[in-house]
C-alpha cells in the first residue's frame, strides 16, 4: 500500500511531544512491513539542520505562495521524508508552534494551511512527484485541513485522521477563514465551521473515513462532554468509525538492556543493577546518594494536563516521608518556577531540571524507583510505557492510555502477579500523596511484590509492529 503520512513533528527530526514519537515510529513500522510510505513534514529551520542530505524534488504554487518539496530520509532509516519548504517554516527558529514567549506563532493558521494545501496536492499526484498514495494518514489539528481539501478534489484517496490530543484544536475566528481564502464549500456545520469559527480539528474528523485515537480508553472518553471539547457529539455520531489503537514504543531506543545513555544495561533477570543507576542519577541531580528513600521520577510537559499542580501540592504535604524527587520538563512558567522553588527549599529531597534532555530522560526512567504521571487526561502517554519497560513501576491516574497500560497493585492483582504499577481513581492532591506513600510501602516493606511488579512491566509487549498491523487493517477497510 502507498501511504502518505502527514504530520507536524517526527522524531528524531523535530519533537515537542508524543506525536513526534508516533510519527517517527509508525511510518517506519509500516515501511518495515513492506508498505510504500512517505512521511510529510514542514521544513522547519531546526529540522533542516538535523536532516542529512536533502535534495529538491519539485516546486508548487499554492494560492500565490511558491513552495518547494524537498526529499531526505528519516535518520537511521530508509524511509523517504518529503519536506514542505517555505520561509514560514524554514526561516523560523525554535519551537514549531510557539514563539519564545510561549504564545502560538501569530501566523500558525497560514503556516499549517499552506502545509495542508501542499499535502492535498501531493496526495492527488499534482506535485510532479510521480507518486499517488492509496491512503492519506493525517495527524492532529495541524494536518486537519487535508481531508476537507481532498474532499473537493476529483477521486481523492481516502483519509484516516489520528487524534493524539484533543486539547489542541486549531480554532481560529471566521475572519481567519476568509483571510486564508479557503473554499466556502467547507464552511458549514458538517464541515470546518465550529460555532462560527474555523476548526482544523473538526475538519479532520468530519472528512475522514476513520478517526483513530491513541488508546481504546481515550477513544471512549472523547465521545463524552468531559473530554470531547465540544466535538463529542460529532464523534458519537461517527462512533462506528472511531477506533482506539494503543501506541507502541520504539523498543530499540527504549531498551534498558542496550540503552546507550546508561553506563550499564539491565534485564528483568539483572534488576540488581538498578540501584547503581539510582545512585548515579542521584549524583547527577545533586541529591544525596542513598538507596533508602523512594526516588520518584517525573518527565514531561509542565502543564495542567499532566497534573503538575497536583504533584507540587502533594509534595508539600508528604515530604515527611523518606522520598526524593527528580523532575525533568518544561512548560508553563508558573509550574517551572514552583518546581524550582521547591527544589531550592528542599535541596536534598527534590531536584529539577527545566528544559529538554533526551539522555536525562532515559537515566530517570532507569534510575528512579517509581515514575509519577497523574495526568488529568492522557490520550496514550509514552512515559508510563517507558517506565514499565525500565522496571520503574508507574503511578498513574485511571484515564486514557494510562488506564490501558497500568494494572493497579491491589492485593488481588499482586497475588495474580499482574500488577505493574499504582493507579489512582481521582486526579487530586490526596490521591497523589496516597499513591506515593503506597509505592514507598511496597518498595520498602514488600520487596518481593515490588520486584514482581517491575518484572511484569518489563515483560509487557509494546511493539510498534502490532499497532502498525491494526492501522493496516483499517487502511484495508478504507480501500475495500
Ligand atoms: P505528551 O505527548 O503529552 O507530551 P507523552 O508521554 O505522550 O506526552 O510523550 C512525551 C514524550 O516527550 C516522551 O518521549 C518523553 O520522554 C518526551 N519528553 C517530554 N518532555 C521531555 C523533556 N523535558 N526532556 C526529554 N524528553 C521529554
Amino acid at each position: 500500500m502507498k501511504i502518505l503520512f502527514a504530520t507536524s513533528e517526527a522524531h528524531p527530526l523535530i519533537k515537542t511531544g508524543g506525536l513526534a514519537d508516533v510519527s517517527g515510529a509508525l511510518p517506519r513500522a509500516l515501511h518495515d512491513a513492506g508498505h510504500d510510505v512517505r512521511l510529510l513534514l514542514p521544513a522547519y529551520a531546526p529540522l533542516l539542520r538535523k536532516a542529512g542530505a536533502v535534495i529538491a524534488r519539485s516546486e508548487l504554487m499554492l494560492d500565490g505562495a511558491r513552495v518547494r518539496v524537498l526529499e531526505t530520509r528519516l535518520p537511521g532509516s530508509a524511509l523517504v521524508v518529503w519536506l514542505i519548504d517555505h520561509p514560514l517554516f524554514s526561516e523560523r527558529e525554535g519551537n514549531p508552534y510557539m514563539s519564545p514567549s510561549g504564545h502560538p506563532w501569530h501566523d500558525n493558521p497560514e503556516r499549517f494551511t499552506l502545509f495542508c494545501r501542499a499535502a492535498a496536492r501531493i496526495a492527488t499526484d499534482q506535485a510532479m512527484l510521480g507518486w499517488r498514495p492509496d491512503i492519506v494518514h493525517a495527524n492532529d489539528w495541524q494536518t486537519g485541513l487535508i481531508p476537507p481539501l481532498l474532499s473537493l478534489e476529483h477521486n481523492p484517496p481516502p483519509s484516516l485522521f489520528t487524534l493524539h490530543n484533543m486539547a489542541y484544536q486549531g480554532v481560529f475566528d471566521r475572519s481567519t477563514f476568509e483571510r486564508l481564502r479557503l473554499p466556502w464549500a467547507l464552511w458549514h456545520d458538517r464541515g470546518v465551521e465550529f460555532w462560527n469559527n474555523l476548526s482544523f480539528l473538526k475538519g479532520g474528523i468530519a472528512y475522514s473515513r476513520f478517526i483513530t485515537t491513541v488508546s481504546p480508553s481515550y477513544a471512549r472518553e472523547i465521545q463524552t462532554p468531559a473530554f470531547g471539547y465540544g466535538l463529542d457529539g460529532l464523534l458519537r455520531e461517527r462512533q462506528a468509525d472511531v477506533v482506539g489503537i494503543l501506541n507502541g514504543i520504539d523498543e530499540q531506543e527504549w531498551n534498558p538492556a542496550t540503552d546507550p545513555y546508561l553506563p550499564t544495561g539491565y534485564t528483568p533477570e539483572s534488576l540488581d543493577t538498578k540501584p547503581r543507576l539510582k545512585a548515579l542519577l542521584q549524583a547527577e541531580m545533586g541529591l544525596p546518594v542513598d538507596e533508602a528513600p523512594l526516588l520518584v521520577g517525573l518527565i514531561g510537559r509542565m502543564v495542567e494536563q499532566k497534573g503538575i499542580d497536583l504533584v507540587l501540592e502533594a509534595l508539600n504535604h508528604i515530604l515527611y516521608l523518606p522520598i526524593q524527587v527528580v523532575a525533568l520538563g518544561s512548560g508553563e512558567r508558573r509550574f517551572e518556577d514552583a518546581f524550582r522553588a521547591l527544589a531550592l527549599a528542599y535541596p536534598d529531597r527534590i531536584a529539577v531540571r527545566i528544559g529538554y534532555d533526551e539522555g536525562l530522560a532515559h537515566r530517570i526512567e532507569a534510575g528512579a524507583d517509581t515514575f509519577l504521571m497523574p495526568s488529568r487526561f492522557e490520550p496514550c502517554g509514552l512515559n508510563q510505557m517507558y517506565s514499565l519497560r525500565y522496571g520503574t513501576p508507574p503511578i498513574v491516574h485511571r484515564v486514557g492510555g494510562l488506564a490501558d497500560t497500568v494494572i493497579h497493585a491491589s492485593d488481588e492483582n499482586l497475588a495474580k502477579g499482574t500488577a505493574n504499577g499504582i493507579v489512582i481513581d481521582n486526579a487530586d492532591t490526596l490521591a497523589v500523596g496516597w499513591a506515593i506513600g503506597e509505592a514507598l510501602h511496597l518498595y520498602r516493606d514488600r520487596p518481593d511484590h515490588w520486584r514482581a511488579m517491575q518484572r511484569a512491566g518489563m515483560q509487557q509487549p509494546f511493539s510498534w509492529a502490532e499497532s502498525a498491523g491494526r492501522y493496516v487493517a483499517l487502511y484495508k477497510r478504507m480501500l475495500g
